[in-house]
């Protein structure tokens, strides 16, 4: 088995293992050396925290051994997970102290579609503590360092999996996105990242962050690979009440080479004087090339745009403070016990040395929100906003427009240590948190690159339509090429 081949699109490695004759086990053992070749783990990029190379051969043995019976179309796919989706095998911490050492009962649906489809968990990936942050530089493991230039951060929250994708060492993985958090690191490291529509993939298993923003999505190295994914882990659950029923059509097939007929539309809302022009530059590459491909673009308005932001950080810190109050000690992971407290006390030391600087200040942010007197000031009319955030989105898509492109972030991935000031680290999210408010689609895929740096481009779609979204986003990554890695 070639590094090569475990580094070629899923397509080509699905092909080996079913019909060229090598086993899941060897693509298995080719990922696991290309993971120690790329050093994703502590004493490089950090970006795995947890392997158990033992199980996933195990694994990839019984996958050789007998291959299933049914439809397996990621057979022998070597797959890292965001630590904060639940697995079986390896520990889920949440980049947290608190659940340091935690290994989950049951395993995330998604998870178990993914190995039913034949794919393989290879490791757990870092991430900002509960999801939350922009950088990765909020794990209680220590940052992860971006594999296209060490000294920057790779984005967050998802950052281990975006840079174990980007380091070449797997060709997929999956993260979470709440505000961004699979888009905005797929974009610092130069890959492809897609939040479905909010209730297409199960959330059962997921740690909860922001209930009513959250989504399970995918890294990859191309759409194809993407789409590949989606299909397999998208779909109606019923452990999840908010689960989508109606099916998705494949996000593979609705692939195509020409766009005659589609109308993207351009927000001005996010071409604002705080993007960086040399990022509105290759935007502007990216609309050319969408023009060629036969779609016609057309400037459209988002109006309630700048007030995403300040919404976001009222629901989802709301949603988190309820959310995190399971961690107390005594239901889940480390437990403090102060000398001759009581259970008060025990809740106290827990969650005052489980949880880090960032997640105490949402705790606090969340809890202050929701209290009597500020209720009706804070989050009720926070709720009154994402209403019409949501009302913007509908009112564009039935205006004849069936896909909008905008940047995915307002600059390139930052030096470790550069947004120290809270607020603005959360602007980094303020053309992705929109998605999740209003709960549509929508994907980064790179567009180019500046100074080495890579540049993402966002395509979002209406509610529940990801196949138009993958269909524009094949046909722009098609057409671009190598250009989107320049
Ligand atoms: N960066 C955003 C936050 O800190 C989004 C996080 C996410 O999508 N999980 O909340």
């Amino acid at each position: 088995m070639s590094a090569s081949l475990v580094a070629g699109p899923i397509a080509a490695l699905v092909e080996a293992t079913t019909r060229g004759g090598h086993s899941p086990r060897a693509m298995v053992d080719a990922a696991l050396a290309a993971m120690d070749a790329a050093h994703v783990g502590p004493e490089g990029l950090n970006a795995v925290l947890w392997r158990d190379d033992a199980e996933a051969r195990a694994e990839a043995d019984r996958l050789s051994a007998a291959p299933p019976a049914h439809d397996a179309p990621l057979l022998g796919v070597p797959i890292v997970v965001k630590d904060n989706i639940a697995t079986t095998i390896l520990p889920t911490s949440c980049g947290s102290r608190l659940l340091d050492g935690y290994v989950s009962p049951f395993e995330a649906t998604a998870v178990t579609r993914l190995r039913h489809a034949g794919a393989v968990i290879v490791g757990k990936a870092n991430m900002d503590e509960f999801a939350m942050g922009s950088s990765t530089e909020h794990s209680a493991f220590g940052p992860t360092r971006n594999p296209v230039d060490p000294s920057r951060v790779p984005g967050g929250s998802s950052g281990g999996s975006a840079a174990a994708v980007a380091s070449g060492a797997v060709r997929v993985a999956l993260g979470s996105d709440t505000g961004g958090s699979v888009r905005q690191p797929a974009a610092y490291c130069g890959i492809v990242g897609v939040k479905p529509t909010y209730g297409r993939v199960s959330r059962h298993g997921l740690v909860a962050f922001g209930s009513s923003l959250d989504q399970i999505g995918v890294l990859a190295r191309s759409i194809d690979d993407a789409a590949r994914v989606m299909d397999v882990i998208a779909g109606h659950d019923p452990h999840d009440a908010t689960s989508l029923v109606a099916p998705l059509a494949s996000c593979r097939e609705a692939l195509t080479a020409r766009l005659d007929g589609v109308v993207i539309g351009v927000p001005s809302e996010y071409f604002t004087d705080a993007l960086d022009p040399v990022i509105r530059d290759r935007c502007e590459r990216a609309l050319d090339a969408l023009r060629v491909l036969g779609a016609t673009t057309r400037e459209v308005h988002l109006p309630h745009t700048g007030l995403a932001i300040p919404v976001y950080y009222i629901v989802a810190p709301a949603e988190a403070s309820s959310n995190l109050a399971r961690f107390d000690g005594i239901r889940y992971g480390q437990r403090r016990v102060p000398p001759g407290g009581g259970l008060t006390e025990l809740y106290e030391t827990t969650r005052s040395a489980g949880f880090g600087p960032e997640v105490t200040r949402r705790i606090l942010l969340g809890t202050y929100v929701l209290s009597a007197g500020y209720y009706d000031a804070y989050y009720r009319r926070a709720q009154a906003v994402r209403q019409r955030i949501r009302d913007d989105f509908v009112r564009v898509f039935a205006s004849g427009v069936h896909a909008l492109f905008t940047p995915t972030a307002p600059t390139v991935a930052f030096p470790f240590g550069a947004k120290a000031d809270p607020y603005e680290m959360y602007l980094s999210d303020i053309y992705t948190v929109t998605a999740n408010l209003a709960g549509v689609p929508a994907l980064s895929l790179p567009i180019g690159r500046v100074g080495g740096l890579p540049v993402g481009g966002q395509l979002l779609t209406a509610h529940g339509d990801e196949t138009t979204m993958f269909r524009v986003a094949g046909a722009l990554e098609a057409l671009l090429g190598e250009e989107a890695h320049r």
